[in-house]
């Protein structure tokens, strides 16, 4: 079931569960890449999709991608 994403409930969403901030003001879709700022202080970006069902909730600094196999 798709739920429908608004950038308030994405960025409740980041601060319930990472130490990331969202920079972006708005969202208009999974593709869309929004900025976030890592505690590191990097800002990054990244689909709200990987953020959430992949895990990848800082920098690649922080957290470096993984190679897909
Ligand atoms: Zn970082």
């Amino acid at each position: 079931m798709n739920k429908r994403w608004t950038i308030s409930k994405i960025n409740e969403f980041v601060e319930k569960n990472s130490d990331s901030k969202l920079l972006s003001t708005e969202y208009h879709g999974f593709s869309q890449k929004l900025l976030f700022k890592c505690t590191c202080g990097s800002e990054f970006e990244k689909t709200f999709t990987k953020f959430k069902n992949n895990h990848q909730r800082k920098c690649d600094v922080c957290q470096p991608p993984k190679a897909s196999r």
